[in-house]
């Protein structure tokens, strides 16, 4: 289908209008063929439109259809393209922030989790880019496999996640972060098996913030996971309930 739109579609003036002419000519054939072996004494009946409809209109309006179904089908996969990552298949960084605020202005109750890999650049140069992307892929599938459906979940840069916790509690997050915190397997055939760690930041999103003021909140816990070793979950409302209690004392 591809090659003949290819064909048919003029690239030039001269292009259409030799398109044109050939199109019209076997138009000109058809209905002189209807009229030649078909037209006879039925001039006039319903039978005699529904005939010469079918032969000289009907290749054109199969062709129309065919053409819209190729049409909507190519628009479609554009679409899931530009909403994509095309390395993990998860939400790219727009369609991600997209997706989160249009769930928080239905329902403010959430977690904004941002999931960073540990140590990714020695992956990456000690076994190369492709067992690094390997790894991406893994980290990507154990995402997705621990979130619920409703989830949202982006890839937002090079080993950098998102997950959107749709209304959803901390004491979910937790229990999340505790299962994306511990090593993630993964294996090639050139390296054989191997680990990965994550970084977990997260922030509430119940009270009226910016989606970029809980994304720097999240960014910021993420920041304290990295400095206190990796592989761990830290949540920035509980450094804010600690700073309120330290302040308090
Ligand atoms: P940290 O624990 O502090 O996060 O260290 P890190 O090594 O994970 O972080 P750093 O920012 O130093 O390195 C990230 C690396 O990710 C560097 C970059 O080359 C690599 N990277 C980014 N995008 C891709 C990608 O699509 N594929 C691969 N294979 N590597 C990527
Ligand atoms: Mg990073
Ligand atoms: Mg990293």
């Amino acid at each position: 289908m591809e090659r003949l739109m290819r064909l048919l579609a003029p690239q030039t003036v001269i292009g259409f209008c030799l398109r044109f002419l050939c199109l019209i000519g076997l138009l000109a054939s058809a209905s002189g063929f209807f009229h030649h072996f078909i037209d006879d004494h039925s001039d006039g009946h319903l039978v005699y439109f529904v005939l010469h409809s079918v032969v000289v209109s009907g290749p054109l309006v199969a062709f129309f259809l065919a053409v819209t179904h190729f049409q909507v089908q190519l628009q479609t996969n554009l679409w899931a393209l530009s909403r994509e990552d095309g390395l993990t298949g998860l939400y790219n960084r727009r369609t991600f922030f997209d997706l989160t605020a249009t769930a928080r202005s239905k329902k403010k109750e959430g977690v904004l989790m941002m999931i960073d890999a540990d140590r990714f650049k020695v992956i990456n140069d000690t076994y190369g880019h492709q067992v690094g992307d390997e790894c991406l892929k893994s980290i990507a599938y154990t995402i997705k496999r621990n979130i619920r459906e409703a989830d949202i979940v982006g890839r937002i840069g090079g080993e950098e996640f998102a997950v959107y916790l749709h209304a959803s509690t901390l004491v979910h997050a937790r229990a999340i972060g505790e299962r994306l915190t511990k090593p993630i397997s993964f294996s090639t055939d050139a390296t054989g098996p191997l680990t990965v760690t994550l970084s977990i930041g997260a922030a509430t999103t119940n009270a009226d913030w910016s989606i970029d003021d809980i994304f720097g909140f999240a960014d910021h816990a993420l920041y304290q996971a990295k400095q206190q070793g990796r592989a761990r979950m830290i949540i920035f409302d509980d450094i804010e309930a600690a700073q309120v209690a330290s302040g308090a004392a």
